[in-house]
């Protein structure tokens, strides 16, 4: 199969990518820097930085779109907020051209968005029906969804990922969670109340290459772990694989000063959310528990 591969160079893509090309599969990833995008990747892929550069005869089978500018790493303020919904919708509307002006349309879209589309939620159970909690993150995952849904209308199968907290070993969140378990220092963030719906990186990569396999669904689909936990029980279980010397708690307000917004609607808040649609399909998961999936990183 032939794949069009946006957000390829991340720390969801590249893998991913890898995967693919292992697997035999021909992709071709946009990115802004072909140099630092290909470092690492073993085997062909082709690299474009404008979507222009196709050719409308091109035969893509599938699509599948992460880029966005990433939203840890620094206080949220009017300017990155624009930043990152322009960098998803845009990014997405030129995928749409491109769809528009292909001659053979592909049959697959996969859209990369995240659990913050339930927003900020206390302990329910969040499945793929469940209601939003309207504020910042919501707003910006449901955009992008709604961009996506639009590839609908050119005949092509659309899944809306939902994202949780993507755990692996080069990159992303885990970096910043061990830290303090490095430094010896355990942590937790505020109450420690918050729900944390974690997933491994290679069940993130399994579950997308699942999706593309399964032509029954469609719609937004939860890419967690079907035991998400409470930052307490992280920490906990971070705690056991690293051995520290003393535990340490980050108080909610003063996390609220250092990093703004982003604290109260991801750090101090979070989502209970069950992939409740992909179990009732049949995946297996990799890591369905946490120990293990520390275990595995550590
Ligand atoms: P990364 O930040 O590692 O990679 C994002 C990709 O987007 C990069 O490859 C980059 O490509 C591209 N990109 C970054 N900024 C911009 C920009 N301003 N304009 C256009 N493209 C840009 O992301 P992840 O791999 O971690 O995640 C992929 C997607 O999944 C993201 O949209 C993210 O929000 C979402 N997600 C991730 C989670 C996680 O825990 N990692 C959780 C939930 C959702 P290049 O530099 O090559 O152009």
């Amino acid at each position: 199969k032939k794949l069009l591969i946006t957000g390829g160079t991340g720390f969801i893509g590249k893998p991913l990518v890898q995967t693919l090309v292992d697997q035999g599969h021909e992709v071709i990833v946009l990115t802004r820097n072909i140099a630092s995008g290909a470092k690492g990747i073993q085997g062909k892929v082709t690299y474009v930085t404008a979507l222009s550069y196709l050719s409308s005869e091109e035969k893509i089978d599938a699509i599948i779109n992460l880029a966005g500018e990433p939203l840890a790493g620094g206080r949220w303020n009017k300017k990155k907020k624009t930043s990152f919904l322009s960098s998803r919708l845009n990014t997405t509307s030129e995928l749409l051209t491109l769809v528009q002006r292909l001659e053979q349309k592909p049959q697959l879209l996969i859209n990369g968005s995240a659990v913050g589309y339930y927003g900020p939620n206390a302990d329910e159970e969040l499945d793929e029906q469940a209601d939003f909690v309207d504020g910042f993150s919501h707003q910006l995952c449901n955009q992008w969804e709604q961009a996506a849904l639009k590839f609908g209308g050119q005949g092509l199968r659309v899944c809306l990922l939902r994202i949780g907290v993507v755990l692996g070993k080069n990159g992303g969140p885990m970096k910043q969670l061990q830290l303090p378990f490095k430094l010896k220092v355990a942590t937790q963030l505020g109450e420690g109340k918050q729900w944390m719906s974690w997933v491994h990186l290679d069940d993130v990569i399994a579950m997308i290459l699942y999706l593309a396999a399964q032509s029954d669904i469609e719609g937004a689909v939860n890419i967690t772990a079907p035991q998400p936990v409470t930052n307490k029980q992280f920490a906990e279980n971070l705690g056991g694989v690293e051995k520290t010397w003393f535990n340490f708690r980050m108080p909610g307000a003063l996390l609220k000063i250092l990093v703004g917004e982003m604290a109260t609607e991801v750090l101090l808040t979070g989502q209970k959310v069950v992939p409740s649609k992909i179990i009732k399909s049949g995946y297996q998961f990799k890591y369905p528990e946490l120990q293990s999936c520390l275990r595995s990183l550590s």
